[in-house]
This record gives structure tokens, C-alpha cells and sequence, in this order.
């Protein structure tokens, strides 16, 4: 904010434009409704003592290409796995997609949207990605996402995660009416895609009994992928059981799953 403070030397007249420009700010930002990053745990089972604890693993693939070393190891390792898949990853990664579904036991395919835009139906910008801005463009991005999965033989998603995570209050109510149950998660794993291994690492194997991790699946060149991999070993040597989206009840916050 400091950039705004008035010089004493302007003219008065430049003051009052520049006190105008910062009221007309003010009102913008106060309409624009706050976004949400919604959590998602699941729902805890009943009479479920003995077990080390439940937790369910999301992959975003948003764009890009494949983490084959992540795909090897859950295949591997047969640990079930949630992935949102966009439709431009779908078109770039059949051989992935081939691996996915030659493992129905293992791989949940679920909608990420058609083009990676985040489902906030106002016109702004979250992490530096354009947001849709508005109803129609929310609902593009979803149905488009929902179209290419179709397209794919996958079974229609019944679970929707926009790109960053973020919502607008009234897309995530829309959302809802198209069918969708949104899901946020209670662990980063990866930030992104942009930490280091070590603390990915870290960060995936303190996932308790409930949890819902969130990571990355299309970026083969990050050091954050060998993370995922260290860390889901770690969890499944403790002898966290792994389920995925379908299998579980999630409960989420912000109105996303009730
Ligand atoms: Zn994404």
C-alpha cells in the first residue's frame, strides 16, 4: 500500500482524482465476493478401531505431460489414487490414460475441467491464471471437462476440482446444481508441484486417518514428483489404508459436498 500514500506536493485537484481512483477500488473489491479453498476429509467409519486409518490420494493432471515415475509407483505399489484430469491432458497423454484404465481397481478418473480455468465466475486473476468470469464460462469449463472424460469410455465424474482450487462462492452453488460434488483436501502435498522433494516427502507421510492429499501428476521435470513417491511409500509402510474418492464419503466445507 505504500505506493498510494498522496505526495504533499501534488495539486489538489490530482488529490482528489487519486482519492476517487482509491474509492472506486474500494467499492470493486468489497462487491467481489472473497474466494474459498474448501477442504475435504473423509467421513470417519463406524466401528472402524484396528485399522491405522483411512486417506485418500488426488492427483491433479491440469496440463502438460505425465509423472511416470508417480504412475510406475502406484501401479506398482497398487495404491488407488483420484485424478483430475483436464480435457487438454487427456488429448496430450493417451498412454497414460491407456495405463489408467487398463487399472479400473486402482485409477478413479474425475473432472479437472475442459481448458484449466478457474471456476470463479468473476473476472480476475489466481495465481496468475485468468479466471472464467463469469457464470457461463464456469459452466463451460465444466461440462467440457465432463464431455472429454465421456469421450475417453471413463465413467461420467461425479466429482469436480477447479484449477487452483479456488471458488467464488456462487460458481461452487452452480457447480452443486450441475451434479458435481467439489473437492478440496486437507493436505498440500506438493504445493503445487513446487516444492522440493524432501518436504513433499514430509508433507505426504504425516497424512492422518481422514485425510485428503492433493498433488501433481503432470510435471515429470519436478523434483516435487520423487516426493510423492517417498512420501505415499512412507504412508502405506505404516499401513495407511488408500481409497479413493468413490469408495469413501467426503465431507467438505463451503457447501461443496452437502
Ligand atoms: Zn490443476
Amino acid at each position: 500500500m505504500t505506493a498510494l500514500i498522496l505526495r504533499q506536493d501534488r495539486h489538489p485537484l490530482q488529490k482528489l482524482f487519486c482519492a476517487l481512483a482509491l474509492s472506486i477500488l474500494a467499492v470493486s473489491s468489497a462487491q467481489a465476493a472473497p474466494l474459498v479453498e474448501p477442504t475435504l476429509h473423509l467421513k470417519a467409519e463406524d466401528g472402524g478401531s484396528g485399522n491405522v486409518g483411512r486417506v485418500a490420494l488426488t492427483l491433479d493432471a491440469c496440463g502438460g505431460q505425465t509423472d511416470t515415475r508417480i504412475l510406475s509407483a502406484l501401479v506398482e505399489n497398487r495404491i488407488p489414487a483420484t485424478i483430475f484430469v483436464t480435457g487438454i491432458w487427456l488429448k496430450r497423454n493417451a498412454a497414460a490414460v491407456e495405463i489408467m484404465r487398463a487399472h479400473p481397481d486402482l485409477f478413479e478418473l474425475e473432472n479437472h475441467g475442459g481448458h484449466h480455468i478457474p471456476a470463479v465466475d468473476t473476472p480476475r486473476k489466481i495465481y496468475g491464471i485468468r479466471s472464467a468470469g463469469s457464470p457461463e464460462a464456469v459452466r463451460a469449463e465444466v461440462e467440457s471437462g465432463a464431455a472429454a472424460l465421456a469421450g475417453t469410455g471413463e465413467p461420467a465424474p461425479k466429482w469436480f476440482r477447479g484449477a487452483t482450487a479456488e471458488y467464488s462462492p456462487s460458481a461452487i452453488a452452480m457447480i452443486r446444481r450441475l451434479g458435481f460434488k467439489i473437492a478440496g483436501f486437507s493436505i498440500n502435498g506438493d504445493g503445487g508441484s513446487l516444492l522440493g522433494a524432501k518436504e513433499t516427502a514430509r508433507r505426504i507421510a504425516a497424512a492422518k486417518d481422514g485425510d485428503v492429499i492433493i498433488a501433481h501428476i503432470n510435471q515429470p521435470t519436478h523434483a516435487a514428483g520423487e516426493g510423492v513417491v517417498q512420501g505415499l511409500l512412507a504412508l502405506k509402510a505404516k499401513g495407511l489404508m488408500f481409497v479413493r474418492l468413490d469408495d469413501a464419503d467426503g465431507v467438505g466445507n463451503d457447501g461443496t459436498t452437502d
